[in-house]
């Protein structure tokens, strides 16, 4: 084994298979790379149901960046479809429901309070902050003018304190500060989700832009394979099917699972899908619906809207349900908790990892962050420009 192959990568999601792609092209190395599950992709995997409606299995899924270079990058591989994703909460009122967009912006205000405290709000926030500002929820809270206090009270109680109940089981306040500020309130009347430059959905699909990925002839691809029975880390060196593997090696699992979890499971939150289809050509008023307020999900995401599928009289919705991952048979770690307790534990697995120089940690498991799919393009990119340095 270790003839005929000069790199090992473990996982083919966004991680796995950029690097994979980019040791074979760049590096010219021959590449094995080994998936648990029975496709690539990770979760961002999408595929058609039953209903014929393409859905993202593990929730929903939709690529924006910054990084010109992972843009650019992933073009290689798909052509996209120009689709800015917008959120409304949805929350209970006196009359029926409201939706108000999320991030909580100028329009959301206005569709909250009558037009004459609107008005004077937002003249008042514009005054603090500035157009175009993007203020997080805990930030906003502090500030010293009561009547903006008494908003951003009001953005935590309808946005906020419920969801993030549901979502991590803490309150805002009692969770990274990174996390909420990924959804800020934003002093704009722009409703998209989010501002990035560059955003879309894979035209035809995440799945066969992972599959086009790992198309290279100097890739070999091995799913429904735990590399953790494949694979074995002893005395600063690895071991592949028993035989002594000189290569390197690219992990994109959870980091507590290469060392047996010896000093305990990394906690995570998971979550349950309940998808739902539907005799009808839309379902909600928008891709996702956040239920900021009641119900025991999070969220409803209508896939047609993110991937512009056209399919008259028929739907798919999916329901997300957070809870703590136990790592029972079955369950997927989604969200690292990120915490300095979570961090220090992590640490030690980290430093356990350092003791073998051929073995990398890249991804959001191994790494143990909450990266978006950009960001683990980028990460992939550059742990490959320094090992084919
Ligand atoms: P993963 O996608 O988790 O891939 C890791 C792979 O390794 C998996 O396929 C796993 O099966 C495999 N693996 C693990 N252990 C082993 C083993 N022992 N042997 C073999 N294989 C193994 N990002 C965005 O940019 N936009 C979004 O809209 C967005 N939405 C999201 C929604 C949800 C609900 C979640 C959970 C995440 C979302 N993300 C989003 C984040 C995105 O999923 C991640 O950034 C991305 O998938 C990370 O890629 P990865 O390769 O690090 O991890
Ligand atoms: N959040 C919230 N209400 C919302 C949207 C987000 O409280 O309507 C908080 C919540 O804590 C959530 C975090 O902001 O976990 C980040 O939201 P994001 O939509 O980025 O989460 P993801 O899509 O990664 O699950």
């Amino acid at each position: 084994m270790e003839q005929q192959f000069d790199c090992l990568v473990i996982g083919a999601g966004m991680a796995g298979a950029v690097a994979a792609r980019e040791l074979a092209e760049r590096g010219g190395k021959k590449v094995l790379v080994l998936e648990r599950r029975d496709h690539v992709g990770g979760n961002a995997y999408d595929c058609f149901d039953k209903a014929g409606v393409l859905i993202h299995k593990y929730g929903p899924h939709i690529f924006h960046t910054n990084n010109k270079r992972v843009f650019d990058y992933l073009s290689r591989f798909t052509p996209w479809r120009n689709y800015q994703h917008q959120v409304v909460a949805n929350i209970p009122a006196e009359e029926g429901r409201l939706e108000l967009p999320v991030p909580f912006n100028l329009i959301s205000l206005r569709a909250a309070f009558p037009p004459e405290q609107a008005a004077a709000l937002e003249e008042k926030l514009l005054a603090a902050y500035g157009p175009e500002r993007k203020v997080t929820i805990l930030e906003l809270r502090e500030h010293a003018d009561p009547s903006i206090r008494a908003l951003a009270d009001y953005v935590y109680e309808h946005v906020f304190v419920r969801y993030t109940m549901k979502q991590w089981g803490q309150k805002p306040e009692d969770i990274d500060p990174a996390t909420t500020a990924r959804v800020p309130v934003f002093l704009s009347e722009d409703c998209r989700y989010f501002q990035d430059e560059y955003q879309g959905m894979p035209l035809e699909g995440y799945t066969p832009m992972f599959q086009r990925l790992l198309d290279h002839p100097d890739i070999t691809v091995e799913t429904g394979v735990d590399a953790l029975s494949r694979m074995e880390l002893a005395a600063g060196g690895v071991l592949l099917d028993g035989a002594p593997f000189a290569g390197t090696v690219i992990y994109t699992g959870a980091a507590d699972e290469l060392f047996g979890c010896k000093y305990g499971r990394l906690p995570y939150r998971t979550l349950d899908f309940v998808f739902e289809s539907h005799p009808v050509d839309w379902w909600q008023s928008h891709g996702t619906v956040n239920y900021t307020v009641d119900e025991d999900y999070t969220r409803i995401t209508e896939f047609k809207y993110l991937t512009g599928q056209e399919l008259p009289g028929k739907t798919t919705i999916m329901k997300e349900y957070s809870r703590s991952y136990t790592g029972a048979d079955g369950e997927i770690p989604y969200y690292a908790i990120i915490n300095e307790a979570n961090n220090a534990l992590y640490a030690r697995y980290r430093e356990e990892a350092a003791a073998y120089p051929q073995l990398r940690l890249l991804g959001r498991l191994a790494e143990y962050k909450y990266y978006n799919m950009d960001a683990i393009a980028a990460r992939a990119l550059e742990l490959c420009d320094e090992l084919l340095k």
